[in-house]
């Protein structure tokens, strides 16, 4: 019964996805959702269960094991564009398949339950980002550049609109190759950065497109960090080692950068009185 206890939350998150699997595999008639989704809930839930069994890395198994799937095995070996110009272009292309279905359930849809889990657990850029020296920022949140991340995204779409209205031939091969070289940019980018701003994760606050779909979903995420403010004792340690300066010392939907949270629960970890949980 214990164990049970322990493991619930890798286990209901494995049930989650094995259903999106099974019913995906149904509808499309497609096995491969049927591998791809068991495969990701079984990333996923082995990384709770590690969590749960207090293994410290934990967090970064999973980055691995779904960030590589993702990147080598979809983009690279099965040549299907997974950033954010392959689900404009699979979109305009009128296909329900591969980077749509993708962007639908984990960065549409799935935050109004997991919220940017994707971005704590999945995300290939940030998989290599996290494990830069900067943990946490060492240097005041430059607000006014969070603008940048809709110019990336209106230029993703201009950029895949143009290759249709301008009818150029062999777009599969141009999204293969952007593909790589978005990936190359995103990752010296995403370095630099971090570099430049001592946070491993100034990419995600500035730069990342996705993040336009990702915040407002994730305002009303179902899963979320919440205080038990009896509980706490003002010690500060939380704020301390959030990578993303989130209030987690109130439950509002709007507290500062809530929209930031990336479930990584750095916080819940760190805080003494267990006052802090998902
Ligand atoms: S430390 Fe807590 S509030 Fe900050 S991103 Fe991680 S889970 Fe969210
Ligand atoms: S670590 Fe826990 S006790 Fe300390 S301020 Fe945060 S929530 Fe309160």
């Amino acid at each position: 019964m214990r164990f049970l206890k322990k493991y619930l939350g890798a286990i209901a998150m494995w049930a989650i996805f094995e259903t999106v699997a099974v019913a995906l595999w149904i509808t499309l008639e497609n096995p491969f959702y049927l591998l791809n989704f068991t495969y990701i809930g079984t990333c996923l839930a082995v990384g709770i269960g590690l969590y749960a069994a207090e293994f410290k890395y934990a967090r970064n198994v999973v980055q691995f094991a779904v960030g590589l799937y993702m990147l080598v095995y979809l983009g690279g070996i099965s040549g299907e564009n997974m950033q954010i110009e392959g689900f404009w272009y699979y979109l305009f292309l009128g296909v329900f398949e591969a980077a749509v279905i993708h962007y639908v359930v984990a960065k549409i849809f799935g935050p109004l339950v997991f919220g940017r889990g994707w971005c704590g657990y999945a995300c290939w850029t940030v998989m290599i980002l996290d494990l830069l020296p900067f943990q946490t920022p060492e240097q005041p949140r430059r607000k006014r550049l969070g603008v940048l991340r809709y110019v990336f995204f209106v230029l993703s779409l201009l950029f895949v609109g143009t290759l249709f209205v301008l009818h150029v031939g062999q777009l599969e091969r141009i999204m293969f190759w952007s593909f790589w070289i978005g990936n190359a940019l995103y990752y010296l980018v995403g370095i630099a950065l971090a570099f430049a701003f001592r946070d491993n994760r100034a990419f995600c606050k500035y730069i990342c497109p996705v993040t336009v779909f990702l915040k407002p979903m994730s305002y009303f995420a179902l899963f979320r960090i919440k205080i038990d403010e009896k509980k706490c004792i003002s010690c500060g340690r939380c704020r301390k080692v959030c990578p993303m300066e989130v209030d987690m010392m109130s439950n509002a939907r709007s507290r500062e950068n809530g929209t930031e949270c990336i479930l990584c629960l750095k916080c819940v970890k760190s805080c003494p009185t267990r006052a802090l949980k998902l």
